[in-house]
Formats: structure tokens, sequence, C-alpha cells
């Protein structure tokens, strides 16, 4: 059949829009013009344009699709800037000290540059080569770095909570297999399963519970244990809840135990917790996606001490290796651990045709059609290099401890803790009231308020039931003036709405 003369006009038209020899110098144009662009927005003066959603959502005539014209490179970035560009939230901003998002390093964002327009994808050797290559190498420096031993191995994901997700995954079908027999990946569900129980402790990250649901074992099979007043999982008390699961007929199958927690930085005595896991012959997760990368420093390598007893590693580049999102990977301690999640298709990687010298990565991944994401971390490792990032997490500490120390004595402030890495949780708490529930709406109207206002970025979480701000620092450019300023935002604004109300 023919196509219609419509289809063929079109076709015609925006066939030179495929990367190919022939676009060669489009491509050029484009991406030069999107760079103008994205240099422009580096010129917004705030973090944040404080445009109210529901201005955002009048844009709409830019939002929408329209199904019978196109634009020009021009246009479109033309309306990307005003859609986008101009409201979009920039983490590089030293008034940004919200979550976990780093300003990223040029050489990264250069790889995801060639990644994304060569296109690998890095599931087979087939269709990744040397692209395999890169991604083992960074596989294998970051499992040196953790001490893990030679048969160790790992594989990108697309962050913590995935990693997560392995990480429980395979510590269930192992000690089903390895203490029942029971071959999980191929006949599913086994009434045991119901017994087995994770440990964390009360600090860890959200996605422990949601991948414990995620994986069918639901969130009661993960056991919340106690910390110390330094936000670390009590030792004893983890011992006191297995023996209690025990008791209950239970069947402890794991410990997770964080290295970097996401509130407070807190790590917990990895060695001591790898000595339980060992004493009861249970699976050692540890949890780094915040606090892993710090094993590339010489202030916090002792906090990660142990962490090379642990069976997988979750850790995240996109937090604090200054990679653009995504870039995060899950280790192993035994590359055969990888039986859990691997699977043979017959139109990807049939098993006849395994070859060792031709490695596909799908069989250490839950996903398919997977990115090139190793790729900027290798140009980060080439151009910056592991010591500039060890001592820019360095930096990003001492901010963190400089500013508790700063305003430790203030009598506007509650502190909750000493910054073990790079977060400080803090309340406003002005001595003129006594009420914690008012204590609460105050901090809340003073992050919404710097927020909106587009003066300032910050996080809240509660703690014992209060909330309280949180400043998360990875940016080693900020300077403790920088924090200073927000702090008098801070307390501008709580001192505004107390004599408002
Ligand atoms: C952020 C975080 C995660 C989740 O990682 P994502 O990359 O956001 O999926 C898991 N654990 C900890 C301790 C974290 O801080």
């Amino acid at each position: 059949m023919l196509l219609d003369t419509q289809t063929n006009l079109v076709t015609d038209q925006k066939i030179d829009q495929f990367f190919d020899p022939e676009s060669k110098y489009t491509y050029e144009e484009y991406v030069q013009k999107a760079i103008r662009y994205v240099t422009n927005f580096l010129d917004n003066e705030n973090f944040y344009s404080g445009e109210l959603p529901s201005n955002l959502r009048l844009k709409n005539n830019l939002l929408a699709i329209n199904p019978d014209s196109t634009l020009s490179i021009d246009d479109t970035l033309e309306q990307i800037k005003q859609l986008y560009l101009d409201h979009t939230i920039a983490f590089h901003h030293p008034n940004y000290v919200a979550h976990l998002n780093c300003p990223v390093l040029l050489p990264a964002i250069v790889g995801d540059l060639i990644a994304s327009s060569v296109n690998t994808a890095v599931e087979t050797w087939d269709q990744s080569t040397s692209a395999t290559l890169i991604e083992q190498e960074m596989i294998q420096w970051i499992c040196s770095e953790m001490g893990l031993p030679s048969t160790s191995d790992g594989v990108f994901t697309s962050g913590g909570t995935q990693s997560n997700f392995m990480g429980l995954l395979m510590a269930r079908d192992h000690y089903a297999f390895k203490h029942y027999g029971l071959n999980l990946k191929e006949n599913g569900w086994s009434n045991v399963v119901s017994k087995f129980r994770f440990f964390c402790s009360e600090k860890a990250h959200f996605s422990i519970k949601k991948n414990a649901a995620l994986i069918g074992m639901g969130y009661d099979a993960v056991i919340p244990v106690a910390t110390d007043d330094r936000m670390k999982m009590k030792p004893e008390a983890l011992v006191q809840a297995i023996e209690k699961e025990k008791q209950l007929g239970n069947i402890p199958i794991a410990i997770v135990a964080t290295a970097g927690t996401t509130d407070f930085g807190s790590f917990d005595a990895l060695e001591t917790v790898s000595k339980i896991a060992a004493e009861y012959d249970i699976w050692f997760h540890v949890d780094g996606a915040y606090g892993g990368c710090y094993v590339l420093t010489d202030t916090h390598q002792h906090l990660l001490k142990g962490i090379e007893q642990a069976d997988s590693i979750t850790i995240d580049f996109h937090k604090t290796m200054f990679q653009p999102v995504c870039s995060s990977a899950f280790l192993v301690r035994d590359t055969n651990y990888f039986k859990y999640v691997s699977y043979y298709a017959d139109y990807l990687n049939p098993l006849e045709h395994r070859d060792k010298e031709c490695p596909n990565l799908i069989e250490k991944s839950i996903q398919t059609t997977r990115r090139f994401d190793a790729l900027k971390l290798w140009f980060t490792l080439k151009m910056t290099g592991k010591k500039a990032i060890g001592s820019f997490l360095e930096k990003v500490h001492y901010l963190a401890l400089d500013l508790y120390h700063s305003i430790k004595e203030d009598l506007d402030f509650e502190i909750a803790h000493k910054p073990e890495l790079s977060t400080l949780v803090f309340r406003y708490k002005t001595p003129e009231v006594d009420d914690n529930h008012i204590h609460d709406a105050i901090n809340l109207y003073i992050k919404n308020t710097l927020f909106k206002s587009g003066q300032a970025s910050i996080a809240s979480t509660k703690l014992n039931d209060n909330l309280y701000l949180k400043f998360t620092l990875l940016n080693p450019k900020s300077t403790i003036d920088d924090l200073l300023d927000i702090i008098q935002m801070i307390k501008e604004t709580g001192s505004n709405y107390t004599s408002n109300n």
C-alpha cells in the first residue's frame, strides 16, 4: 500500500530530525542553541522564581501539544524557557538546601550527552560492546573502594530505591534457597516466607518498607529497631528484636544497616551489625545511598568499616558523587547471587549462547532496556578524580558542622543532632512560645513562606512527632555566610509569624 501524499509530505519535512550522518550539522545547531538556553538558566537570580502553581497551570498554551502544527527549534526552546527553565528549581543555588539533590559536575554532563545521543542500551553485549566494559569497570572500582572481595559484582540501577529492592529480594530468595531448598524465582510463593523478617533502624529509608510490600511480604515483614540519641541503630535493641521475633515463631533473614540516614546522616555501627548478622547467619545489606560515597573521604572512611562484610550494598552516585540522575549502583559480595534475578530470553540472551568474553548485563538487572549511566561516572573519575570528590564531600560535612556550632547557642533554635554527614535537623523555637503545636505551625509556615517567595528551599521532617526543619548540604561552593543568610531569613519569617498571630 502506498502512503497517502499528506503522510509523505510530513515524512519529508521531519525525516531529517533523526540523529544520523545527514543531520550532523542540525545536531550541532540544536545542541548549541539548547546550551545557550541552559546557560541562561544559570543566570536566574533565585533558586526558584516563586511563580504560583496556579500561574504555572495558566501556561497551558505552552504545555499543550497541538496535533496540527509543529514548531521550530527556536520557538520550542523559547516555550520551554517560559514554561520550565524560568521556573524550575536550581539545585546549584546556595539557597537550595532541601533534599538530596546535588549540583552536578560538567564532566558528568558531557558523559550524559554522549550517552543520550549515541543511545547505547547496556543490557546485552551486542547492543553495547565496550559500554558493558565501562559499566563493569565502574562497578569493580566501587566494589574495591568498599573493600569487597574479588567475587563481588554489581549493576547500575535507577536509584537507591531499586537497589534496596534488589537487596531485599536477594536476601529473601537466598534464605529460602539455602535453608528450605525453595526456588522462589521459578516456583513462586511458599507459606514459610510469610514468617521471614527484615530488621532495620527506625530511621531507615522508607523504601525498605515499601520494597518489602512490593515483593509481596508487606510492611509488617520489616521490624524497626530503636535508635540512640545519635540516631544510630542500637545493637542491643537489634539483638532483642531478633530474639523476640524468633520467640514469636518468625524467621529473621536479613539486617539492613544504614550508612548515612536520609534525615540525620547517621551511620549505624556497621562492624557490630555485621557481626550480629554473621552470628545469626543472615543477610547483611547496607543502604549507603547517601553515605556510601563517603568511602572516598579521610574523615568518614572509618564509619564505613564493616561494609566490606556486606552481602549487598546500595550506593547512589546521583546523591553524593555529583552526578545527574540517574546514577546509582547495587553491589553484591558474590556475583552468583545475581542468579536470583537472571532470566534467559531466547531473543536477547539465550543461555546456550552464554559467552564469558561478551557478557550480557541484563543477567544482573531487573530492568531490560537500560541507559548507559556508567559513562558520566567514568568521565567524572577521569576528569575530576576521586580525591577531589572526597574533598568536596568533606567540605559539605564541615559546612554542616560549622552551621551546627554557629546556631547551637542561639535561643531561637533547638537542634536535633550533631551532624555526622552533611544534614542539620533543627527547629525555630522562640522562647516566647510554649506550645509544641504552635512551634510546628511556625516551622511549617517558615518552610512554605521561604519556598513560595523563592528565597530559600528548606526541607522538613518529623522527630518525636514534632516538625523540624532540615538543611541538606551538598554544594561544596556554599559558604557559612550563605547558610547564615538563610538562618536570618528563618528568624525573620518566624518572628513575623509570631507577631501576626
Ligand atoms: C535517597 C535514599 C534512598 C532512595 O534512593 P533513590 O535514589 O531516591 O531511589 C534510599 N536510602 C537512603 C538512605 C536514601 O537517602
